[in-house]
């Protein structure tokens, strides 16, 4: 059984509150949304199809046990679930990074996932699978990646219409979109507001320069 495969790599966990871990990250091919600030575009289509015990024999070339599944979307592709599996059966802890618009059920509940919910300025709204927030267990999060303020008040109307509880129960960062968001903006209306979210920075692009890919 084979995937299409962007890379796999090993770098620091840029995201999520397993950030500055070390991590291996196994990008796979292909996404169904076109988000405007877009920093994987790369993988929309280039990859080669391996198969899932390969894809497993690289991970375990790096000698480490967080393993992170991302993409592009990694639910596009049927197989998915299959290769997390596999990977959980060995004994890897395993994250998967989706951009919200799928069935995160389809996933094993030991698998961590990290499940975006796009904000206005993504175009892709109309993508958002908002059941997927009931369909969370425990120890999955949730990230906004916010543009603008009409972002954020979008991503505070959603945490209203969880009454709150989205953010007692699992992690929610708010990240602002690198280069256009000041951080220290956001910062502010998440302070002012008293929101008990974390303001999520991407680790991996203050650490390598924001373009380099496989960090
Ligand atoms: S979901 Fe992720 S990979 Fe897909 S277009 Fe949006 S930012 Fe890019």
């Amino acid at each position: 059984m084979a995937l299409k495969v962007n890379e796999v790599f090993y770098s620091i966990q840029g995201e999520s509150s397993y950030a500055g871990r070390p991590c291996v990250f196994v990008r796979l091919t292909g996404c169904n949304l076109r988000c405007f600030f877009c920093d994987t575009q790369y993988a929309y289509e280039e990859g080669d199809n391996l198969q899932i015990a390969d894809i497993v024999a690289r991970v375990a070339s790096y000698q480490c046990r967080l393993v992170e599944v991302t993409g592009g979307e990694p639910l596009i592709q049927k197989e998915t679930p299959v290769l997390i599996n596999r990977l959980l059966e060995e004994d890897y802890e395993v994250l998967m990074e989706t951009n919200g618009s799928r069935d995160v059920s389809l996933v094993d509940d030991r698998c961590v996932k990290i499940v975006d919910i796009k904000c206005p300025s993504s175009g892709q709204t109309r993508h958002n699978d908002l059941g997927n927030i009931n369909r969370l267990t425990d120890h999955d999060e949730v990230k906004f990646v916010i543009a603008d303020r009409n972002d954020y008040e979008y991503a505070r109307q959603i945490l209203h219409l969880t009454d709150f509880n989205l953010f007692r129960k699992n992690p929610v960062h708010f990240s602002p979109v690198f280069g256009r968001m000041e951080p220290k903006r956001l910062a502010e209306w998440i302070m002012g507001d008293h929101l008990d979210v974390r303001l999520h920075l991407q680790l991996h692009k203050v650490i390598w320069s924001p373009d380099q890919r496989g960090v």
